[in-house]
């Protein structure tokens, strides 16, 4: 090793020494001179050896006590991305732990930080905090981003604004909810730094100024208090320093809470640390026994601690100067908690080498923070509380670009996909995640980068099945809207259809004319415009089918009963001859009858023959009787052109069935029942067994015309054991 080198690998092991504790130092070593060698001949935009970065990082994860793994992770912590060390050879050299805290490490650098969307930093910093499976991935990110703040001015205006921007909305934030104050006050004091350099100049002449007016006022202050306690509890192990609030915590109180700097009580503090709670509780008492305490300014975050696991007292009292000053209480233990938040975790333990079974527990307790936090709304958080479980609530992915897309657990990459922005789903063809192609119903987990393939082909949408792999309902409403746009035929059709069969399971049977009526009424009440538009929802999954039936069959079931038909009876039928039914070609009011032989329908093609003395009678043009070729008939100019008037009065023509079925119970039962239910009046029915075991039933009926006939038969055909329904002529 160079010389240089060797007195910077001289400091580590220097502080090493005084943090006290078991270090692995031959790993510590080779993984400093492995993060030499990879580096060498790259430079940092100031000029300066680049492997000054990692080490300053490294330095910083040993001040904040954290084990060797660790620091070894943060020499190497941009091998992998910046050099030609690969994640098998760290592996292979330096373990696995190591290992898979660069590859944390290398994985959020990949991060696009400063996105301008909205919820961006909020998401960001969830995201953070659930991708590093072991919490000292965060550590070093954040021991990362601090010598990176630190080292700020040597990259362009523009770089330092946003750079101090995400410093202040996604790591401080970070560095706060783990408790770790150092990292904390000095990302914001460095982002207050570039992003207001004046107000923050002002601020750090104020303190100049405040501090020579205030030494004098606070030294007499502690040593008053010192020879109190010394005389009151002379074996009670106590400490007391001062303590200046921070230049972005004054900023925030100066310009987002328009405090004057005089009113803001506790720039200066006296903070007193002890060994016991009970110690602390003590002090406390005799604090406002020697000055005035400030009504409504005590804390106790003893009893109640704050979410990332501060502790002390807080109070603020008033001294003979009549000037207000703010003291906190605490034990050793808490102070360090206080300092470290929690990388205090490593520093607690005996021996310092960390095993992987400490990790739950390390993650439970971020868990915990953050549970804490959405529980008890910390007003003074500048941060709006959330609520995230870690395992079950969300997932956070990237795009190739480095957004973060954060989604309910479950989703898949369609939810993915539709979440980039719907133009982004609709066009999707497939998906790769980490470089791979993955099948649409890819569940997605957190940390993946995920790839959506799309084209721009003309007529390509989402699948129909879409809808149901998807979780979102964000992707679930833009695919149903995509189908409602894009396939109204379609949509038409398969809702029609769906209807249909679901009406068929529930024996859902009316005459046509109702029937129209009937879901024109339907469709009215689920708020469309037409039966049609209630058609297309259906077929694009707007409306559920199944969902709607209990209401439909009700509806159903009021129609049935509001106009019960005539109860069942055999009658016959006069038929009248209504001058308005059938016109008959060149004659005028001509009476006429309609053949019994055929009983023609309207709709019917028909033709009539002129009777001696009866006038004319209509038959069907195919009726048996009716000669096909009229110029062989015995007397041609007797057969008349008739056809259907468009007044046509009279609301039954009786027509003939012929039902071939299995003979069993019940069968004629169903059959008079289904044209009850259609309002159908019956004028004959003879039943009678075939001798193959089958029955025929000859059904007497009235219709209306040829469609109301044929949805009669359709609905026949329907009933169980039913084989064939043809009409016959008598
Ligand atoms: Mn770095």
């Amino acid at each position: 090793m160079e010389a240089a080198y060797r007195e910077n690998f001289e400091q580590l092991e220097q502080m090493l020494n005084t943090q006290g504790g078991k270090y692995n130092l031959e790993l510590i070593k080779k993984a400093y001179e492995c993060c030499v060698a990879a580096h060498k001949g790259q430079l940092r935009s100031s000029k300066e050896e680049f492997y000054m970065h990692p080490f300053n990082v490294a330095k910083i994860v040993i001040s904040l006590g954290m084990d060797s793994q660790s620091i070894a992770a943060a020499l190497l912590h941009d091998t992998v991305e910046d050099t030609e060390i690969t994640l098998e050879y760290i592996n292979k050299e330096f373990g696995e732990e190591v290992a898979l805290i660069v590859d944390g490490v290398t994985k959020l650098g990949k991060i696009n930080y400063s996105s301008k969307e909205q919820l961006q930093a909020e998401n960001l910093r969830k995201m953070l905090i659930a991708m590093a499976k072991d919490i000292r991935v965060i550590i070093i990110k954040l021991a990362d981003r601090l010598h990176n703040m630190r080292t700020i001015d040597a990259v362009p205006d523009y770089k330092q604004r946003e750079k101090s921007l995400e410093t202040l909305e996604v790591f401080a934030p970070i560095a706060h909810r783990l408790g770790i104050r150092q990292i904390k006050e000095e990302l914001e004091d460095l982002s207050i730094k570039h992003l207001d350099p004046v107000a923050y100049s002002e601020i750090e002449e104020l303190l100049k100024i405040k501090k020579g007016e205030r030494q004098q006022l606070l030294e007499n202050i502690q040593e008053k208090i010192s020879s109190r306690l010394k005389e009151v509890i002379p074996d009670v192990n106590v400490s007391i320093q001062a303590r200046i609030k921070s230049i972005h915590g004054i900023y925030r109180k100066m310009y987002v809470q328009n405090r004057d700097f005089d009113e803001i009580y506790d720039i200066y503090a006296l903070r007193i640390i002890t060994d016991t709670v009970a110690d602390c509780y003590n002090i406390l008492g005799l604090m406002h026994e020697l000055f005035r305490p400030l009504p409504g300014r005590f804390k106790d975050y003893i009893s109640m601690p704050k979410p990332n696991r501060y502790q002390s007292l807080h109070t603020t009292v008033i001294g003979r100067e009549a000037v207000p000053f703010e003291i906190q209480i605490r034990t050793f233990e808490m102070h360090h908690t206080a300092e470290y938040g929690i990388a205090a975790h490593w520093k607690y333990k005996e021996g310092i080498e960390t095993r992987n079974e400490t990790m739950e527990s390390q993650l439970s307790w971020v868990r915990q923070i953050l549970e804490n936090q959405a529980e008890n709304g910390d007003s003074s958080e500048i941060i709006s509380t959330i609520k995230v479980d870690l395992n079950q609530e969300d997932v956070f992915a990237v795009t190739p670009k480095g957004d973060v897309i954060n989604l309910p657990a479950g989703s898949t990459v369609i939810d993915f996909a539709f979440a980039i922005h719907s133009a982004v789903g609709v066009k999707m063809m497939g998906a790769k995640v980490n470089g791979r192609i993955v099948p649409i119903n890819h569940v997605v987990k957190t940390g993946e980068v995920i790839e959506i393939l799309t084209t721009n082909q003309a007529g390509h949408g989402p699948g129909r099945d879409w809808v149901n792999i998807a979780v979102t309902n964000q992707a679930k409403t833009k695919i149903r809207a995509w189908f409602k746009r894009e396939r109204r035929t379609e949509n038409i059709e398969s809702g029609k259809a769906a209807l249909e069969a679901e009406f068929r399971r529930n024996s859902i049977v009316l005459p046509d004319d109702a029937m129209r009526e009937f879901l024109e009424d339907l469709a009215a009440k689920q708020r469309f415009s037409s039966v049609e538009d209630f058609y297309a929802a259906i077929g694009y999954g707007g409306v559920s089918v199944t969902k709607i039936m209990p209401r439909v069959k009700d509806d159903y079931s009021k129609i049935i009963k509001s106009s019960k038909p005539e109860p069942l009876q055999i009658k016959t039928v006069e038929r009248r001859n209504n001058s308005g039914s059938v016109v008959v070609d060149g004659l005028h009011d001509c009476l006429f009858k309609f053949s019994k032989c055929c009983a023609p329908l309207p709709g019917d093609e028909i033709i009539g023959f002129i009777t001696r003395g009866h006038g004319v009678s209509i038959h069907k043009r195919d009726c048996n009787n009716v000669p096909v070729d009229l110029s062989t008939a015995s007397e041609p100019g007797r057969w008349v052109t008739a056809h259907w008037g468009k007044n046509i009065q009279t609301t039954s023509f009786v027509s003939t069935l012929r039902v071939l079925g299995v003979d069993r119970d019940g069968f004629l039962a169903d059959i008079t029942t289904m044209l009850y239910n259609m309002h159908v009046s019956l004028h004959a029915v003879n039943a009678r067994p075939t001798k193959d075991g089958n029955s025929i039933i000859v059904v007497t009926l009235s219709a209306e015309n040829v469609e109301h006939l044929k949805s009669i038969i359709t609905h026949m055909e329907k009933i169980h054991g039913v084989f064939s329904v043809d009409r016959i002529n008598q």
